[in-house]
């Protein structure tokens, strides 16, 4: 048997209940006939660049919709989203004087794992949304059915935002010359927006310096930018891989990073045995049972060569736990000689339901989560390589708190998001300055 299949003899938890199993095997044909979405060598350059940050000489701004969708995938949606994160990249470069790692969870962040696999409201009962890329939103029969055909979709959607994300990032619209551009539409009307201002003009001042001393290096014209979403749906996972030519290895061509989830990272599962066979970056979220035999375990199975960039731990354990939680894993897994990059996803560990109902977040927990991290790593002389997070370019209202005191009765207003809270723009921006200050002292 081949080794990419190797997953299909193990539980694999979180899969849709497909209704026909043979329609399955007939859309993975298809998708596997189908470009590449990412290159091989873009995601060597990215396992590269987390070696850096493994190394402690980078830093990670991992972000997007927690679920994105079919219909997101416009234009609008996707420079609001890019343009945030934009923002966020120049405040934390410029602030914090780091080199920034940008990975979207972006262009294939379209299935998501669930509590329950039903849901009930008003006494009638359904399975439950599992993501675009399975079923649909609407709380319907015909919506919730899981649709094979949906992973075709997916795929598309994900091309479509890909091309509109290259295209923003490398024809001139990432151009550091733009960073007044970015926020034209917001900096009237919030006060992150007229902090990111001033900062914006340093930067002008700098770039008008080093231009009248002959320099105008490459850099300030174009952003990379990754792709990157959780690898869930394993019949597409394993339709999107392919042999790279050049080395004869396996790489996942659905994004450039993939993750392992909080409830699907079980050791002998069929993630786990997928993701080791895949030569991609990859990433596993590390939840706060998490024991430091697991960690080891992981790592074991996931990056025996103990390679550099090759695996991120991304962190979610909630404010309250990580100062206790995480220091026995970084000890160990650090006197292990692996060399892991640590990233914090204060964003999963900090969800509440408030009384109205709405899934919700306190941007002080999500602020308190990354300064536990920081300290953390502070402590034991490891590295803070990044930060995790689910915003929206919109200003929507689903995260209490932040610059404009978002409160719970507030949350209606503007409640959008097709699973997690997100931050907004200003929620986001806020962050970054906060987050440059930590990295700074
Ligand atoms: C997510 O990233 O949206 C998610 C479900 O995270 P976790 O696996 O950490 O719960
Ligand atoms: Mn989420």
């Amino acid at each position: 048997m081949d080794l990419l299949d190797s997953w299909r003899d193990l539980p694999a938890a979180q899969q849709p209940d497909w209704p026909d199993p043979a329609q399955v095997r007939g859309v993975a044909d298809q998708l596997a006939k189908l470009p590449p979405l990412v290159f091989a060598g873009e995601c060597d350059q990215l396992r590269a660049e987390l070696a850096a940050v493994a190394r402690g000489e980078a830093f990670v701004l991992q972000g997007g919709d927690c679920a994105e969708t079919f219909s997101g995938a416009t234009a609008d949606d996707v420079r609001n989203k890019l343009k945030t994160l934009l923002q966020m990249s120049v405040v934390l470069t410029y602030a914090a004087s780091v080199p920034v790692v940008k990975i979207g969870r972006m262009a294939g962040q379209f299935a998501k794992p669930r509590s329950k696999p039903v849901e009930v409201r008003d006494g009638v009962e359904l399975p439950a949304y599992r993501g675009d890329m399975v079923n649909g939103f609407g709380f319907t029969a015909e919506d919730r059915m899981p649709d094979p055909g949906r992973l075709l979709r997916a795929y598309h959607a994900a091309a479509v935002t890909l091309n509109l994300c290259r295209a923003f990032t490398q024809g001139g619209y990432a151009d550091l010359r733009q960073v007044h551009a970015w926020n034209q539409d917001f900096v009237a009307n919030s006060p992150a927006g007229r902090r990111y201002e001033r900062l914006a003009g340093e930067i002008d001042r700098a770039l008008a310096f080093m231009h009248a001393a002959g320099a105008d290096p490459e850099e300030f014209h174009r952003v990379q930018l990754y792709s990157s979403h959780e690898a869930l749906i394993l019949d597409y996972e394993r339709a999107l891989t392919r042999i790279d030519s050049r080395s004869g290895l396996p790489y996942d061509v659905s994004g450039h990073f993939l993750w392992i989830g909080e409830r699907t990272r079980q050791l002998d599962g069929a993630h786990v045995e997928f993701m080791r066979r895949i030569r991609n970056p990859i990433g596993v979220k590390l939840g706060p049972t998490t024991s430091a035999e697991d960690a080891l375990a992981l790592i074991d199975k996931l990056d025996p060569e103990r390679e550099p960039g090759r695996l991120t731990f991304v962190i979610r354990m909630g404010a309250g736990r990580v100062q206790d939680a995480l220091p026995p894993l970084v000890e160990k897994v650090t006197a292990s000689g692996a060399k892991v990059a640590w990233i914090c996803d204060p964003m999963h560990g900090n969800t509440f339901e408030a009384e109205s109902g709405y899934k919700t977040r306190r941007f002080d927990d999500v602020v308190a989560e990354v300064e536990g991290f920081f300290d953390v790593h502070r402590s034991l002389g490891t590295h803070p390589g990044g930060v995790h997070l689910e915003f929206t370019g919109d200003d929507v209202t689903e995260c209490v708190g932040g610059g404009h005191e978002i409160v719970e009765d507030d949350l209606h207003q503007r409640y959008e998001t097709a699973c997690d809270p997100r931050l907004n723009r200003s929620q986001a921006l806020d962050l970054a300055f906060m987050v440059a200050e930590m990295y700074r002292t």
